[in-house]
């Protein structure tokens, strides 16, 4: 698609949401005013599409919104797109609004939603990672990732004053379901004494033998974080078995939730999601499409989406040995 016949795009925020979708939705209403082309704001996702709720939106549409957490947009998992009677009512509206191509600001299941919809339709599409959970490949970091690890590093640091007030043990878990990334950082930022993610191979004995040399090294607490998608068990179990294997130990468990969701936006994710949701405009005049914008050693680039959604980062094992050393 060369720029004269990018006329119009549309733009979404689909999955789960993540501080700096704002902001990514900003830079691509901006940069498609800076372009001169049209660009609708879609409602709820792929839920939008499908049931017409989608609005022109100009420059000045997105004041305000930079620093603000969560996407006015709003988004959704629509389980309608995911059958081929919600797509083609999706496609109705999308060329009934005179859409010729669309940026997809979400995580993979919105990219493979996308992908799916060009097969079928040939609509060329763009997508931004836009997820805490940093599990995207073809970047190295993804919007929201940033204002999520500092959420947490936050609260724990308050958790922390009251652990070493109690002599108490807690155990915080925090999102990744399927990634051990928001752990891995904000419990090395925190000084926790066991870190426990889903791409390690981590064991009970373990954890009592990391509890037990806190106690022999003379600290008087110790903090485990814990990832919501841990083999090993959940926060509780984890809690529940080490009360067991010492009774004197007073153990409490702290799950942050959605408080990691929330919030606006650090430095790094407005400059993040600005570059990418500019990049998002302008890979689509260069013609591209069926890609995601990231970012690689702080430069823009293009993968094939079908990598994003496949391939996987792997967790750096430097910093897991990080962790273990300053865990001494
Ligand atoms: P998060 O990382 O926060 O979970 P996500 O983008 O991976 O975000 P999903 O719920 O997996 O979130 O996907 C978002 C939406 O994308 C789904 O609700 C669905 O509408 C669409 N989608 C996902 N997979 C498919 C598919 N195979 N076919 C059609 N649509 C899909």
């Amino acid at each position: 698609m060369s720029n004269a016949t990018l006329k119009k795009i549309g733009v979404l925020t689909s999955g789960g949401d993540s501080p700096g979708m704002n902001t990514a939705v900003r830079a691509v209403v901006r940069a498609c005013a800076y372009y001169q082309i049209k660009c609708v704001g879609i409602k709820m996702g792929y839920e939008g599409l499908i049931q017409n709720q989608m609005s022109e939106l100009g420059a000045r549409s997105v004041k305000h919104i930079i620093n603000r957490g969560g996407t006015f947009l709003q988004t959704a998992r629509s389980d309608e797109f995911r059958t081929k009677e919600g797509r083609e009512k999706a496609y109705k509206h999308l060329k009934s609004n005179g859409l010729d191509a669309l940026i997809v600001i979400g995580g993979d299941g919105s990219f493979t939603g996308a992908n799916v919809f060009f097969k079928e339709f040939g609509i060329p599409f763009i997508g931004i990672p836009g997820t805490i959970d940093n599990d995207i490949f073809g970047t190295d970091f993804t919007i929201g990732y940033d204002t999520a690890l500092n959420t947490v590093i936050e609260a724990i640091d308050r958790i922390r004053d009251s652990a070493t007030s109690h002599n108490r043990i807690f155990f915080v878990e925090v999102m990744g379901r399927d990634a051990g990334f928001i752990a891995l950082n904000s419990g090395i930022a925190s000084g926790a004494q066991d870190i426990l993610i889903p791409e390690k191979k981590d064991s009970l004995e373990g954890l009592f033998q990391s509890l037990e040399k806190s106690e022999q090294a003379g600290k008087n607490s110790s903090i485990i974080v814990v990832a919501e998608g841990e083999e090993l068990g959940n926060a509780f179990e984890l809690a529940k078995a080490t009360e067991m294997r010492f009774p004197d130990y007073d153990v409490r468990v702290t799950v942050l939730g959605h408080i990691q969701r929330g919030g606006n936006p650090t430095c790094m994710d407005r400059v993040l999601a600005s570059r990418l949701g500019v990049a998002g405009v302008e890979g689509l005049l260069e013609g591209r499409t069926n890609v995601m914008a990231g970012l690689r050693s702080n430069k823009v680039v293009y993968t094939p989406i079908e990598e994003a959604i496949k391939k996987h980062n792997e967790i750096d094992k430097e910093l897991i040995k990080v962790a273990k050393i300053l865990a001494v």
